[in-house]
C-alpha cells in the first residue's frame, strides 16, 4: 500500500497556505455552515485552523458549543485508564516509559494484579476502562492484553474495555476482537515524517508506515471501532490536526466508517523524558481552537480529553466539544492500589477524584454517563454512524446516561454528589421526549434503587 494515499504532506501544506488567504467573510460563512452538522472539508478545516482574529475565534467556539449540544446534548462519558505495564523497548523521546529511562521502576502486572487494579477502579465507581501498556514483545504482546481483558470481564463489573496499544498484525488484531474490546486506540503522535523519525529513535515504533496502517489491519480483523489522535506539542499543530482529519477522511471514504473518537493528548512533562522542552508549545487558546475545529469538521466523532489538562481548562472544554473524559486517573501500573511517582508515564494535571469530578460536571450543567450500551448491543462502526447521523442515538443515550449515573449515585457517591446528581437526573429525565421511553426509564430508576444493576436500552 502507498501510505501517501493516506497522508499527503504536500496537500496538507498547500491547504494550510491557501487557508491563510481566506477573507473574514469566507471564514464566517464556514463557521455558520458547520452548524448544519454535516461536517466540513479538509480545505475548510485548514481555513479555520488559521484563524487568529479574536472575534472569529469566539464565533468558532460558539459554533463548537452549538454542535456539541445539538449532537451530544450535555452528556459527558467518563472512564479511567488502567496501565498494565510500563515496560517498553521503544525509545520515544517524550515518554517516561522509554527504554533509555533507567530510573523508572519497571513493572508488568500479572493477571491477578490486573484484576485487583480493575476492582479498585470499579470500587471508585467506574464502568469503562482504557487499558494501556508499553510495547515489549516479551511482556506486553497481544496475549498479555487479551488475558487481561478476559479476566476483567469475568471477575469485575467493568463493562467496556478500550485498548491503547502498539500496532499489531491482522492475526493479533483478530485475537483482540475475539476478546471483546471496545475501541482500539492508536495515536500517530505526529503525522510529520521527519519529526516522527526524530522522536522515535529506536524500537519497532520507528516504523511510521506500520503504525499508520494499523487501523486498516484492525479493520481487516473485524474491529470497526477505532480512535486516533496526535501528541500535541511534537510538531506544528495545524499540520498535525489537518493530517488527523485527512486520516479520518481516508478511512471514512474507504470503509464508510470514520474514527469513533479523536483524542487530544497534549505533551506533559515526564520523568526521564528525552525532551528538555516542548518542541511546539500549544497555548490554551490554541488548544480550544483545535477542539473546536475537530468538533466542526467531524461532528459525529467523539473527542476524548484526559487528565493531562488542568482542572480549570478541562471544565471549560466540556462545553466546547469534548464528549469523553477520564477522571481520577493514575498513569503507573498498579497506581490505583499504590501510587509510585517513579513509575508514571507522565504527570497528570487534574488530580481530582471521580467523586469530585462528578460534582463539577453536574455543577457545570453536564450529565455524567457511564454508559456502555451501544457496544454491548452491537451498535458500533457503520451501524453506530448511521444512528448518530440520523440523531436516533439520542433516544438511547439520554436514558442510558441517566440510568448509569443513577447506579453510580446509589452505590458509590458521597452525600454531596448524591444531592447534586439527583437534581441533575430529575432535570435530565424531563428531556426524554418519547413518553413510553420516559415511563420505562422511571421504572428502571426504581429498580436500580431496589438493588438491580446494569439496566440499559
Ligand atoms: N505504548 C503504546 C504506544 O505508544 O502506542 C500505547 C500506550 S502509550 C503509553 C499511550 C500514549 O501516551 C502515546 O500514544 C502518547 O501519545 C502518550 N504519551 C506518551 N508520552 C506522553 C507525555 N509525556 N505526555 C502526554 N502524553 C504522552
Ligand atoms: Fe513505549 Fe508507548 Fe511510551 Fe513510546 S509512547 S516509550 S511506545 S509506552
Amino acid at each position: 500500500m502507498n501510505t501517501h494515499d493516506i497522508i499527503n504532506e504536500e496537500k496538507i501544506n498547500e491547504y494550510l497556505e491557501k487557508g491563510k488567504k481566506a477573507s473574514k467573510e469566507e471564514i464566517s460563512a464556514i463557521i455558520k455552515k458547520a452548524r448544519d452538522c454535516y461536517g466540513l472539508s479538509l480545505k475548510e478545516a485548514a481555513i479555520l485552523l488559521q484563524i487568529e482574529d479574536e472575534n472569529l475565534l469566539e464565533s468558532l467556539f460558539d459554533s463548537a458549543r452549538f454542535i456539541k449540544d445539538k449532537i451530544y446534548g450535555n452528556r459527558i462519558v467518563i472512564f479511567a485508564p488502567l496501565y498494565t505495564s510500563n515496560e517498553c523497548t521503544n525509545n520515544c523521546l517524550y515518554c517516561g516509559f522509554r527504554s533509555a529511562n533507567k530510573e523508572l521502576h519497571r513493572r508488568t502486572l500479572s493477571k491477578e494484579e490486573i484484576v485487583a487494579e480493575a476492582k479498585a477502579i470499579e470500587n471508585i465507581g467506574h464502568k469503562r476502562v482504557l487499558l494501556v501498556c508499553g510495547e515489549d514483545p516479551k511482556k506486553t504482546h497481544v496475549d498479555h492484553i487479551t488475558d487481561a481483558v478476559g479476566a476483567i470481564y469475568k471477575d469485575v463489573d467493568i463493562r467496556r474495555i478500550n485498548v491503547n496499544a502498539a500496532p499489531m498484525s491482522v492475526e493479533d488484531f483478530k485475537k483482540l476482537k475475539k476478546a471483546g474490546i471496545g475501541t482500539f486506540q492508536i495515536f500517530q503522535e505526529t503525522y510529520h515524517r521527519e519529526t516522527y523519525e526524530k522522536m522515535h529513535e529506536a524500537g519497532f515504533k520507528r516504523d511510521y508506515d506500520y503504525r499508520l496502517t494499523a487501523i486498516e489491519r484492525a479493520f481487516e480483523a473485524g474491529i470497526d471501532d477505532f480512535g486516533i489522535g496526535v501528541l500535541l506539542g511534537l510538531y506544528d499543530y495545524k499540520f498535525d490536526v489537518l493530517a488527523t482529519l485527512m486520516h479520518s477522511e481516508y478511512m471514512d471514504e474507504k470503509y464508510n466508517v470514520g474514527p469513533h473518537t479523536i483524542s487530544v493528548p497534549r505533551l506533559r512533562p515526564a520523568l526521564g523524558s528525552g525532551l528538555s522542552e516542548t518542541p511546539y508549545p500549544i497555548s490554551d487558546l490554541e488548544f480550544k481552537k483545535i477542539i473546536s475545529v475537530y468538533r466542526l469538521t467531524v461532528p459525529y466523532t467523539g473527542i476524548i480529553l484526559s487528565t493531562r489538562e488542568a482542572a480549570s481548562l478541562r471544565d471549560e472544554l466540556l462545553s466546547l466539544g469534548v464528549s469523553q473524559i477520564s477522571a481520577g486517573s493514575k498513569t503507573n501500573p498498579g497506581g490505583y492500589e499504590e501510587d509510585d511517582r517513579e513509575a508514571t508515564q507522565f504527570q497528570t494535571s487534574d488530580e481530582r477524584s471521580l467523586d469530585e469530578m462528578l460534582q463539577v460536571v453536574c455543577e457545570q450543567g453536564h450529565l455524567p454517563s457511564f454508559c456502555t450500551a451501544c457496544y454491548r448491543a452491537n451498535r458500533t462502526g457503520e451501524v453506530f454512524m448511521e444512528l448518530a447521523k440520523d440523531a436516533h442515538i439520542h433516544e438511547f443515550c439520554q436514558p442510558n446516561a441517566i440510568l448509569t449515573f443513577k447506579e453510580n449515585l446509589v452505590q458509590f457517591a458521597s452525600d454531596q454528589t448524591k444531592e447534586k446528581g439527583e437534581k441533575m437526573i430529575q432535570k435530565e429525565f424531563e428531556k426524554i421526549d418519547d413518553e413510553k421511553m420516559k415511563e420505562e426509564t422511571l421504572k428502571r430508576l426504581k429498580r436500580i434503587e431496589n438493588g438491580e444493576r446494569d439496566l440499559y436500552f
